[in-house]
């Protein structure tokens, strides 16, 4: 059976039409305890998020449908919950969905509404810590029971304790009680060691009987726990035998492992790819196909490489081990250069090269003819960033296919008459969902159009952000010159078209996904921007601006 579908790596993505929506999938939309619209910010605020599986879809616009959910719900209003099987229409412009798409379905769609229908009506007991609405949906989808709001949870009640612990250290230190030391060699040290013991069982458990983590997740936890108990202990132990242990460095070394450790751990969160992925040895020249990722271990460097071109030379073994291969891969920045995307031959042996292949056989990827066509387009580029932009991502974004490709009659922005009368939502009438989607960097010149938001670096690290409302192309690719609308100024600001000369292969261009549901449609923002044009900015921030032009007026719905 499949491990791969796991809840720790799936992505979220926010529902933009409905059409996005299908049966048999897992959603989540914010609890409507608390829920409200913080305007400064745009965004909407949730306590707690609710998980849900889709039994069937009735659209009735872009922005608007109703939809059978199978989730554990109180019908009645009151705090008695069940399984049950509900209708209600939901609106984008106020519910905020996001649908969890795994990297591998274990199950079809058909297969999990089943699963779900099953536990209906049976006597399934609500439990908000060992069996609430997202355990129900994961073990529909998953197979197992898991709840990442309730881990998260855990987690937090965990490092809790630790910082009690802390705080009674310092308190006993003011009362110069001596030897509490001993307590943390006789007690605290030996109850760490087990603790760590168990921790890692637990991870390994839920890999191996729970299956409720794919292997990469578990090499990813194991790799925190690690990196937490084992530099914790070594600066225990440094501290012990170079200055006199007493409790004030115990209290030292658990304000490591509290503060220092989630630093570390969120520094790694953004270096190691949100796409964990299996590497398989390649052991035969044959295996390795046109638009492929491989690792190889070339002149004392590692590549990520994709593979654009392959010629195997046949030799004397009746494995072909040799080969030319010309590939495309962002080259790490050495001391005197920018790391760049190129283009390069290598002479392949694969028992010195020690050549691995990502698996990429559970994704939904490119055609390789496409993937090679995609990583064409960014050679020269030199624009790499530890966090954001090494060679792995690279291939992974010539490699993936992205969510809005996948669905089979696309989606758009939703028409503007249907978003004019839209009919209202059942869950939160009243909460406007959040403005931004999200920020990302473009990358080739097609990921710009006009009357989109970008935000491009200006002066150090200052960035400018304003509306495009017109692209010339240039004599390359990657070169055009855009028209961009703006504030310009601080004190006494005024509204700007500002022409800027773009190199993509240089220059960091981020965009700002707005959700079509609040926006204008992109003539008219362009049309909006263009007024405003060499007359007084009225609005103090650069995003306010922005939002004065591409936002429409909330009209909150009565209620009944
Ligand atoms: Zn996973």
């Amino acid at each position: 059976m499949p491990r791969r579908s796991c809840l720790h790596c799936c992505l979220k993505i926010r529902v933009e039409n409905m059409n996005m929506l299908k049966m048999g999938q897992h959603i989540i939309f914010p609890g409507a305890r608390g829920l409200k619209h913080i305007t400064k910010k745009g965004t909407q605020k949730k306590w707690y998020k609710h998980h849900a599986i889709i039994k069937e879809v009735k659209r009735r616009s872009d922005v608007s449908a109703d939809l059978v959910l199978i989730h554990f719900w109180s019908t009645t209003g009151n705090t008695k919950f069940g399984v049950t099987e509900t209708t209600y229409s939901y609106n984008l412009s106020t519910d905020e969905i996001y649908i969890l798409k795994y990297k591998q379905a274990r199950y079809s769609p058909s297969q999990v509404v089943q699963r779900a229908d099953s536990k209906q009506g049976n006597e399934t007991k609500y439990n908000i810590l060992t069996y609430n609405c997202e355990h129900l949906a994961t073990w529909c989808v998953v197979g197992e029971k898991e709840s990442m709001q309730v881990n998260n949870c855990k987690s937090i009640v965990r490092q809790l304790v630790i910082f009690i612990i802390v705080c009674a250290l310092w308190i006993l230190k003011m009362f110069h009680m001596e030897g509490v030391y001993k307590i943390t060699e006789f007690v605290l040290l030996p109850f760490s060691i087990w603790y760590f013991c168990y921790r890692r069982n637990y991870f390994i458990q839920k890999y191996k009987r729970e299956k409720t983590i794919c292997k990469a997740c578990l090499n990813l936890h194991l790799l925190d726990l690690w990196t937490r108990f084992v530099t914790t202990y070594i600066i225990l132990i440094i501290l012990k035998f170079y200055f006199h242990y007493t409790y004030d460095i115990t209290s030292f070394a658990l304000f490591y492992y509290l503060v220092i450790c989630n630093i570390i751990k969120l520094i790694r969160k953004k270096l190691i790819n949100s796409y964990p992925d299996e590497e398989r040895p390649v052991k035969n020249i044959s295996n390795i196909e046109i638009g492929d990722v491989i690792s190889l271990n070339y002149e004392g460097s590692n590549y990520y490489i994709i593979v654009t071109c392959l010629v195997s030379e046949t030799g004397t073994h009746n494995t072909q081990t040799r080969g030319k291969l010309s590939g495309i891969f962002y080259d790490s920045p050495c001391l005197f250069s920018s790391g760049t995307i190129m283009k390069q031959c290598f002479n392949l042996d694969l028992t010195m090269h020690n050549v691995t292949k990502v698996d990429y056989t559970q994704f939904e990827t490119h055609t390789s003819d496409m993937v090679a066509a995609r990583a064409q387009q960014r050679i020269g580029e030199k624009k790499w960033d530890w966090f954001s932009n090494r060679s792995l991502e690279f291939c992974h974004w010539a490699k993936f296919r992205e969510y809005k490709e996948d669905t089979e009659d696309g989606y758009s922005a939703p028409i503007e008459s249907q978003i004019e009368t839209v009919a209202s939502s059942d869950i939160c009438p009243n909460v406007r969902s959040s403005l931004l989607i999200e920020k990302v960097e473009a990358k080739i010149r097609e990921d710009i159009y006009k009357g989109d938001i970008v935000e491009i670096i200006s002066f150090g690290s200052f960035t400018d952000s304003g509306i495009v409302v017109n692209i010339v192309n240039g004599t390359q690719d990657q070169i055009f010159t855009m028209d961009v609308v703006l504030k310009k100024g601080f004190i006494r600001s005024v509204v700007k078209m500002v022409r800027f000369n773009v190199d993509l292969r240089v220059n960091r261009i981020w965009i700002h996904r707005y959700h079509p549901v609040h926006c204008y449609s992109r003539e008219k923002c362009i049309e909006r921007a263009r007024k405003k044009i060499d007359e007084a900015c009225k609005q103090w921030t650069q995003t306010r601006f922005i939002r004065d032009c591409i936002i429409r007026p909330w009209k909150p719905q009565k209620q009944d």
